[in-house]
């Protein structure tokens, strides 16, 4: 180990920083952020510098005596003579000091931050790769919960009352693991810090309970694991149990825990392996038994989801679940096949619906879709194509409205396919799409030739 790493105190305290530039503002902001005052000298100080909120200037070159009161010393000037004065005072003085750049003239570093005040993640390459540091900061910063802040503060509020009504270490050491690994530590983080307290007085007055399950509904996005959320993606990490169905793609299934059992409940069109009041009823039976339950779908679970049906379960169980967000196709389908849904020359209104034959028919409003200036994106419409697009024209839009469909976007096997509302039915079947689609149907589609160059590429994975 070559640095001792520590954090110190320094509220209040005097901190010198010599220089005036952009590097000299960025570390007086750190020490001001840990509440420091700062003193800054330099002939020249760049007023951006020297408006900032506590700051004493002294425009002067440095002199010995700019030290007097100082606890920690930073020298950020580009004058390499300037810098090693300030180094040597500082050393005489037994101030602790930092030389930006230079290691050599310092006896302390500035560690890399990752700040989740009260918790505080600082680490170093000792100098040998400032860059290395930032590309770890970038990891870590989506391994951290921006929530974690809350949780210690939350922990920090009830350390005393349970150091008092626990007395064994061992014990209350499992008990701080069970809270900050569980649901308690899951409601600070959603923001419900009533509900974890609620909870954890609970388990506070009843140790010896089992703590109880939970479900996770995620949105799992279109297909490519790019596009899953943090939150998706630590709670995929978390679970013990996965239910999936056929929406969630192979690669997004592989980044859920390596030993969670798997749970397949099917539904491709008319081959549906479990019927949702089943789905719901298996969710409820598995957190019951005191698991963390994931209950992956594709894209966003409230759209065409059918997610709602199973929150109703839940809640009528008493069964405690978090709903994530997921990109749901029509938003990250469109923008892998370069249509963008809304655009000011061509549509000031994007409409989602469902396709999904009922009794061999599609009973959609039709009056409301076929509106100019207007992109309709329809979710399982493959079979119903053809009616699809003869009912827009009866409704009045032009036949020459062009239109998209769009198989396994995000994916390594997104097709696309465009046409007009007459032609597009031939080339579609033609072409013999693999489900899932989307079509999406107006005046966008036309972009998707302009911005040809732009589309992002479906990240190298595995196919479904
Ligand atoms: N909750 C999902 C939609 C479920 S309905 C979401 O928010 O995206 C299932 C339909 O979604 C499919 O029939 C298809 O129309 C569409 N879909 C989902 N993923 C898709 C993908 N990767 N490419 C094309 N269409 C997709």
């Amino acid at each position: 180990m070559d640095y001792l790493p520590v954090f110190a105190d320094i509220r209040g305290k005097l901190c010198l920083v010599v220089g005036g530039g952009e590097v000299a503002k960025r570390k007086s902001g750190v020490l001001l952020e840990a509440g420091a005052r700062v003193r800054v000298v330099a002939p020249h100080i760049e007023p951006a510098l020297a408006e900032k909120q506590g700051i004493e200037t002294v425009v002067a070159r440095f002199a010995p005596q700019h030290l007097d009161g100082v606890m920690l010393a930073i020298a950020a000037t580009n004058d390499h003579a300037v810098n090693q004065e300030v180094s040597a005072h500082a050393h005489a003085l037994n101030i602790p000091v930092n030389v930006v750049d230079s290691p050599e003239l310092c006896s302390f570093i500035m560690p890399s931050i990752l700040d989740r005040s009260p918790l505080m993640v600082a680490f170093s390459t000792g100098g040998a790769s400032p860059v290395l540091a930032r590309l770890l900061r970038g990891k870590l910063e989506t391994l951290i919960p921006h929530g974690y802040g809350r949780l210690a503060g939350f922990a920090a509020r009830f350390r005393e009352t349970i150091k008092a009504r626990i007395a064994d270490p061992a014990q209350r050491r499992i008990f701080w693991e069970n809270v900050l690994d569980g649901v308690v530590a899951e409601k600070v983080l959603a923001g419900d810090e009533a509900s974890a307290e609620a909870m954890l007085q609970g388990l506070l007055a009843n140790q010896d309970a089992q703590p109880g399950g939970e479900v996770y509904l995620v949105g799992a996005g279109p297909g490519d694991p790019d596009l899953l959320t943090f939150r998706a993606l630590r709670l995929m990490q978390k679970a013990d149990v996965v239910v999936y169905d056929n929406l969630v793609s192979k690669p997004v299934l592989e980044m859920t825990r390596r030993d969670a059992s798997r749970i397949y409940v099917g539904k491709k069109r008319d081959d549906h392996t479990m019927p949702q009041e089943q789905i719901n009823e298996l969710l409820v039976r598995l957190a019951q038994q005191g698991k963390r339950v994931l209950r992956l779908k594709g894209g966003d679970p409230f759209i065409f989801g059918r997610g709602g049906e199973e929150i109703e379960t839940l809640a009528a169980h008493g069964i405690l679940f978090q709903v994530v967000p997921g990109i749901t196709a029509a938003s990250g389908v469109s923008s892998y096949a370069g249509i963008p849904l809304t655009h000011r020359d061509h549509a000031q209104s994007c409409v989602f619906v469902t396709g999904h034959l009922k009794d061999g028919s599609m009973n959609l409003d039709w009056d409301l879709l076929a509106r100019p200036n207007q992109t309709v994106v329809v979710y399982m419409g493959l079979r119903g194509l053809e009616t699809l697009c003869a009912q827009l024209i009866a409704h009045g839009l032009p036949a020459s409205t062009p239109i998209a469909i769009v198989q396994q976007g995000t994916t390594q096997n997104q097709r696309v396919v465009t046409g007009t509302l007459t032609t597009l039915p031939a080339s579609a079947e033609l072409a013999s799409l693999q489900a899932p689609t989307l079509i999406i149907v107006g005046g966008v589609v036309t972009l998707r030739e302009k911005l040809a160059w732009f589309h992002p590429t479906p990240s190298a994975q595995p196919s479904r």
